[in-house]
């Protein structure tokens, strides 16, 4: 075959096994698998029609349920990161002229506003300061002035901002209104309070990276039955095959049909997913929740104890998963970042959109959310800010 190769090997050919080094990453996401995981990714591969695979795609459905808290059975996980699951819901979701409320406090709803006029839905900006969140009273308004809203999307845990939104009586809210209430946790889902048939969210997507703890890829997404309605009332098909929820809703079962092959199952992701889940279930969603508060408060406090300012104030609203600190005047945040990393193997990220150049990003996840792992975090921060803070430290 040699006139078909054409192009030269790479002056290296690794014929060693691939190495990474191991980091603990405490950035906003991927936070570090559990190792059990890891494990479990690694299993053989089976068909994604095997009768095994389906099984476990059955039990992956039911843990979903309890991470989302949920009795709806359209429960899936969608090929790709929270992006896929997030442009799966849009373009299902989302007709040509439907109106849409966006609330936007950081880069999510700019995010989710672009989404939807790709999919050709009116975006109605629903605005706040980055570090601020939305009240009942805030998304009323909207909706009061204009009826035509179909869908009202807020972001649950805003990593860019790193806000906590609160969620009761939002859901009522749109329910009296005729709007379907879409939400996104791919910063929140296993790690914060939530329970999304108690809040009446119609519509939410995960990932797999952050709370659970898994490899990205694997991202979960829920469907109340009254989304189910609507989709079932489109005019016409979504303007995507990948992601078209029906025919998902094929493979993964939700009609009780014959499995069906519309695309490969992410056959590794999906162990990967099922151990995450397993780990959850086994801890417990409550002391899952519990866990991270308790992680995230001993974080707050050792910043604070070094002098450090939270970007937000209000301690109720503030996301204990991903926790944004503000970098003192004079501070180069990357200095402090990339020593860290250096010499612990610790990441910690900078800001983005709203908080770009002002705060750091310190993600506090699944594995992480340990009181060791903070107190290694603190140990290594203040180190950094010894070295690098100039007049601060
Ligand atoms: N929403 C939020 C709140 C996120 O934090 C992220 C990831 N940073 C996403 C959506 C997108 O997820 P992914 O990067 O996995 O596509």
């Amino acid at each position: 075959y040699s006139d078909l190769v054409t192009q030269a090997k790479p002056s290296h050919v690794h014929t060693e096994p691939l190495a990474v080094p191991s980091k603990t990453l405490m950035g906003p996401g991927p936070s570090t698998a559990h190792p059990r995981v890891l494990e479990a990714a690694r299993l053989p591969l089976l068909g994604h029609l095997h009768g095994e695979f389906v099984k476990i795609m059955g039990e992956v459905q039911e843990q979903l349920r309890y991470a989302f808290q949920t009795q709806s059975r359209y429960v899936l996980a969608v090929s790709g990161t929270g992006h896929a699951a997030m442009e799966a819901a849009v373009a299902n979701f989302v007709e040509p002229g439907d109106v849409v409320l966006v609330g936007v406090n950081g880069i999510w709803g700019e995010r989710m506003s672009d989404l939807v006029e790709r999919y050709m839905g009116v975006v109605v900006r629903m605005e706040k300061e980055g570090g601020k969140v939305f009240s009942g009273e805030d998304v009323e308004r909207e909706l009061t002035k204009e009826p035509k809203i179909k869908l009202v999307f807020l972001t649950h845990g805003e990593s860019s901002t790193g806000t906590l939104q609160p969620l009761e009586g939002i859901g009522s809210i749109c329910k009296k209104h005729g709007a379907l209430f879409f939400l996104d946790t791919v910063c929140t889902l296993g790690c914060v309070p939530f329970n999304v048939d108690k809040h009446g969210v119609d519509i939410t997507y995960s990932g797999s990276q952050k709370c659970l703890g898994a490899p990205p890829g694997a991202s979960p997404l829920m469907v109340s039955s009254a989304a189910m309605d609507k989709l079932q009332s489109r005019k016409t098909k979504p303007f995507t095959y990948y992601f078209d929820i029906n025919l998902l809703g094929e493979y993964w079962g939700f009609k009780d049909n014959p499995r069906w092959y519309h695309h490969t199952g992410m056959v590794s992701n999906v162990y990967a997913l099922r151990e995450a889940l397993s780990i959850l279930q086994d801890e417990g969603l409550g002391e899952a929740w519990a866990r991270h508060r308790e992680a995230a408060e001993r974080l707050w406090d050792g910043l604070e104890r070094m002098g450090l300012e939270l970007f937000v104030e209000d301690v109720n609203e503030r996301l204990p998963t991903v926790t944004t600190v503000k970098v003192p005047e004079g501070v180069d945040w990357k200095d402090v970042a990339s020593h860290m990393m250096r010499k612990h193997k610790i990441e910690i990220s900078g800001g983005l959109g709203p908080t770009a150049g002002k705060v750091w990003r310190i993600g506090i996840m699944g594995y992480n959310a340990a009181p060791q792992t903070v107190n290694r975090l603190l140990h290594a921060l203040k180190e950094a800010l010894d070295l690098y803070g100039g007049s601060f430290a």
